[in-house]
């Protein structure tokens, strides 16, 4: 099979992540794919490598990887999930809820309680909310 190569194709493929790794300060970040593909600049692999700089050495990521990390949601609308301190796994999804009214409240709650990890408010299609750090920044 021929590698993904547009951010298209991977989504398509039922991929939901990419990795944006930077080799020399062994570090890497996780992004929604919904998230990137709202930058109308960045269509495929080469478009991400050439638009994100490592917050802390400044350069171009070393790797980008497309991945499927986001749990099967077969009944509930909306998920609050609380990933690992590498944000590389979604370690518990501690709400599942079928309406915003019901989401929105939770995320802040688990937000609060967990101030230094990554919470994010996911629905069946895209991320509506996360406490986004980032280690890339989009320059472009
Ligand atoms: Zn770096």
């Amino acid at each position: 099979m021929k590698p993904l190569s547009t951010l298209a194709e991977a989504k398509a493929a039922g991929c939901t992540h990419l990795e944006l790794v930077c080799n020399a300060c062994n570090r890497s970040h996780i992004c929604l794919l919904d998230v990137v593909m709202q930058k109308s600049s960045i269509r495929t692999r080469e478009d991400a490598r050439s638009a994100f700089r490592c917050k802390r050495c400044g350069g171009r990521p070393d790797q980008i990887v497309f991945l499927n990390r986001a749990p099967k949601l077969t009944y509930f609308e909306y998920v609050v999930a609380l990933w690992d301190h590498g944000r590389r796994e979604i370690e518990q999804v501690l709400v599942a809820a079928q309406s915003l009214d019901e989401a929105n409240p939770a995320f802040d709650s688990v937000r609060r309680r967990h101030p230094q990890r990554w919470v994010t408010l996911e629905s069946r299609s895209a991320l509506l909310r996360d406490s986004y750090r980032p280690e890339f920044v989009f320059d472009g």
